[in-house]
């Protein structure tokens, strides 16, 4: 059985102490063990990313970008093997699988431009003979903290930024499908990336702890559910350091009655189950403007009811199972809570037929709740599952005001032909990434990725300039070369004579 380790100063290193288990989410079986590192264990990888810094903080921006370019290239050549990792551990379809690494991949790919990202701006003659410019330095050692749903890119979305713009890292990756990481770090390794420049710690809380009071970690990234982002936030800052950290969601999309239905349905239905729902960009909630409502479920739900679901490793499955079977649970109790709530249950993923055979694996099937009274707690909270819930609303201002007082602020959607509303609906909506007729609108590599209020603690976005200005601090120099004609002692405050 496999048994998951660090990878640390450029090596495999193994735990000594508390392990926890692996599962197959398609059969329920434990298929490995994962190390959960100790505060010494933390400690050492911050030590080897620490003894690395000097060097790499002065390696040219060629040999970065180099190392960059052949780093791209073998992860385009391990896609597959990326993916297979991910769909054993997290449990995703393949297809999906490998949608998530292509999507990691393009923020490699925008990292290979860090030359360009890293000019700074000069300035001749600001004062008399005096020039000023700005430069952008690395912080040192710096740690990534990812969430199980996406293995490979959330990691991708904070690691190619870092490095190339000179620091130093240590990633913490989910201790439920910890697989991907020991690939990504072997192929640095080909790629030439120095010993000791990118480390993986596998853990949980007591890793997470280490890293976030470790003096020699400067900024902490975080991406996870809400209340871990906020003591991440809170602990981090605490102790000095740069956090960003991104939470939960809970994404709607407004469907205004003049909308194409089918596209829309298409939409929902991708966008609501793709990947079980375990993604923070997920549409959760489709707010129908009155009259369309019967008309859109009655579309949606005959899409769902043709939906595959089955093990990630057949080439027919749609859907995979859940990650875990605690997590399948707790999914599976907003269905009564729902119905309690006054919903409708029009379509029940607890009878979905399965592919294959379902064993004891994690399944939840595609779920539709109708009529989903606006106050309820499905519809408030965050689930992170294949649960679709309909809220009718009365207008456009019903449904914005809903969006708006809701606890999150990761993505929104819009379906309209009226360029009009859509334009009023990105200018009013209190969301971090809109789309327009677009139902999962996570931003591509060169902007940046994050939502608003509690979907976000911290300045910061990931990836794209604003990943450039998180992973690096600026510096501004003014300079006189001597001349002839300086003059003398001057006590009053340099200004721009
Ligand atoms: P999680 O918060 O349980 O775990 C995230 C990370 O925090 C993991 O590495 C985990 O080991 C660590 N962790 C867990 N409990 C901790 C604790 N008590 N103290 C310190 N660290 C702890 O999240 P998850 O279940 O892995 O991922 C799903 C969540 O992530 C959802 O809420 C989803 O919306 C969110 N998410 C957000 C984004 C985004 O961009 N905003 C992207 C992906 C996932």
């Amino acid at each position: 059985m496999k048994h998951v380790n660090h990878w640390i100063g450029g090596e495999i290193v193994k735990g000594a102490g508390r392990t926890a288990d692996l599962f197959d989410p398609a059969t329920g079986e434990v298929s490995g063990r994962v190390s959960l590192a100790s505060a010494e264990d933390v400690d050492a990888a911050v030590e080897a990313a620490a003894l690395a810094f000097p060097a790499w903080r002065d390696a040219s921006l060629t040999k970065r970008t180099q190392i960059l370019f052949r780093f791209r290239e073998l992860l385009d050549a391990h896609r597959d093997d990326l993916a297979e990792l991910i769909t054993a551990e997290h449990g995703k379809v393949h297809s999906d699988a490998l949608g998530e690494v292509a999507r990691g991949l393009e923020v490699v790919e925008f990292a290979c431009g860090i030359p360009h990202l890293l000019k700074g701006g000069y300035s001749e003659n600001v004062s008399t003979r005096v020039d000023s410019y700005s430069i952008r330095q690395p912080l040192g050692v710096v740690a990534g903290i990812t969430p199980f749903n996406f293995p490979a890119m959330v990691p991708m979305w904070m690691f190619p930024v870092a490095i190339a713009c000179g620091n130093t890292f240590v990633l913490k990756p989910s201790e439920r499908d910890p697989s991907a990481s020991l690939l990504i770090a072997e192929l640095w390794r080909r790629a030439g990336l120095p010993d000791g420049v990118f480390n993986v710690v596998q853990g949980d809380k007591a890793a997470v702890d280490r890293l976030l009071e470790h003096p020699a970690v400067r900024a902490v990234s975080f991406v996870g559910s809400t209340p871990i982002a906020r003591y991440v936030y809170e602990t981090g800052t605490a102790h000095g350091k740069r956090v960003q950290a991104l939470g939960g969601a809970k994404n709607h999309m407004l469907v205004l009655p003049d909308a194409d239905l089918d596209l829309v349905a298409d939409s929902a239905v991708s966008a609501g189950f793709g990947s079980a729902g375990e993604r923070c960009m997920a549409i959760s909630v489709v707010l129908a403007v009155d009259p369309i409502g019967d008309e859109l479920v009655e579309k949606i739900v005959s899409r769902v009811r043709d939906l595959q679901v089955g093990p990630g490793t057949d080439a027919e499955s749609q859907m995979g199972p859940l990650v875990t079977a605690a997590h399948r649970d707790k999914v599976a109790s907003y269905l009564d809570l729902g119905v309690e709530e006054g919903a409708k249950l029009v379509v029940d993923g607890r009878e979905t037929p399965v592919r294959g055979d379902r064993g004891n694996g994690f399944w939840l099937g595609p779920t539709v709740l109708d009529h989903v009274p606006p106050n309820s707690r499905v519809h408030r909270e965050e689930i992170f599952g294949p649960v679709l819930s309909i809220v009718r609303v009365r207008s456009y201002e019903e449904g914005l005001e809903l969006i708006n007082t809701g606890e999150y602020g990761n993505g929104t959607a819009i379906f309209t032909n009226d360029g009009g509303a859509a334009r009023r609906f990105q200018n009013e909506v209190e969301v971090g990434m809109i789309g327009v007729n677009v139902p999962i609108p996570v931003p591509m590599a060169f902007y940046s990725f994050g939502g608003w209020k509690a979907s976000l603690f911290g300045d910061t976005h990931v990836h794209g300039t604003e990943g450039v200005h998180f992973y690096t601090r600026g510096k501004v120099v003014t300079s006189r070369w001597l001349d002839p004609s300086h003059g003398g002692v001057n006590l009053g405050f340099p200004t721009n004579a």
